[in-house]
């Protein structure tokens, strides 16, 4: 129970790698706070996963994009629970297709969900850290395309690029707080947008990846945990990869 008496906000956790690392914390003894964009209903069902293990959990309908959406979603987990020791900015998606397609929309829609969505929580929650002094943790959700780009992902490319530079320049300015700033670039993980791909495809991409396997969400969940715990306090500023050495 190493995370007893934490509270932790993990954005887009209705589903997918968010819910697993919010499961993670949760098991770890974090009072945590689902937020998602998803429909209410969604989000209990998660809630009532979490809330099994015993653990305090709320969930918060909250559009990461909107600033003052953020600011009262933050509010709000300080009237609960009185403080935040711990922010995982998950939330983020794909509008693929090449440049030259590419819509205007779909560049502006991706850029502010993952980077401009990034940049709201951590300003955000950051306040209240450095209020409490106390330290904290901050994790962001990269991506190995952040940091080698990929056909038909330039909007995506671009913002999880975008969050390691984000993450360095808060990290430095955040250390003397005792503010660790952490991301984690994962591989080809086992969720409902892999679920989708053929076969084949399948097999090409363990060709591609020296542990020959998809990661699962846990592979994430258990890296993110290790960042926020006592374990990682002299590691701030730093981009592990979770992608079974697909980039090395
Ligand atoms: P996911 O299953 O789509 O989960 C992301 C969640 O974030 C969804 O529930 C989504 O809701 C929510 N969300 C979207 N926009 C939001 C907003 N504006 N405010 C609040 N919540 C919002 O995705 P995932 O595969 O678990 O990925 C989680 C993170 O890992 C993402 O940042 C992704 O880029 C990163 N990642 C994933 C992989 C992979 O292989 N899956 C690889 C590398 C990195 P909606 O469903 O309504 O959009």
């Amino acid at each position: 129970m190493e995370l007893f008496g934490k509270v932790a906000l993990i954005t887009g956790s209705a589903r997918g790698i968010g819910k697993a690392i919010a499961l993670e914390l949760a098991n770890h003894g974090a009072k945590i706070v689902i937020n998602d964009i998803l429909p209410k209903n969604e989000i209990d069902k998660t809630l009532e996963e979490i809330r099994k293990s015993g653990d305090q959990a709320i969930g918060i309908r909250a559009d990461i994009t909107i600033f003052k959406e953020v600011e009262s979603m933050v509010k709000e987990i300080i009237n609960k629970f009185g403080k935040i020791d711990i922010l995982v900015n998950n939330a983020g998606i794909i509008r693929d297709s090449l440049l030259i397609r590419m819509k205007e929309e779909d560049w502006d829609t991706v850029i502010n969900i993952n980077l401009k969505g990034t940049f709201n929580c951590s300003k955000t929650v950051a306040k209240y850290m450095l209020r409490q002094k106390s330290g904290g943790k901050i994790v962001n959700i990269s991506s190995v395309i952040g940091l080698v780009g990929n056909i038909g992902q330039a909007n995506y490319a671009a913002s999880k690029a975008g969050i390691i530079g984000l993450t360095k320049s808060i990290a430095k300015e955040l250390a003397l707080r005792n503010i660790n700033v952490n991301a984690i670039a994962p591989g080809f993980i086992e969720t409902d947008m892999t679920k989708r791909l053929s076969e084949k495809v399948i097999k090409d991409l363990q060709q591609q990846i020296p542990l020959k396997r998809l990661g699962t969400v846990k592979d994430i969940a258990k890296v993110v945990y290790f960042l926020v715990s006592d374990n990682a306090n002299y590691i701030t500023g730093q981009v592990i990869n979770v992608d079974g050495g697909m980039v090395m």
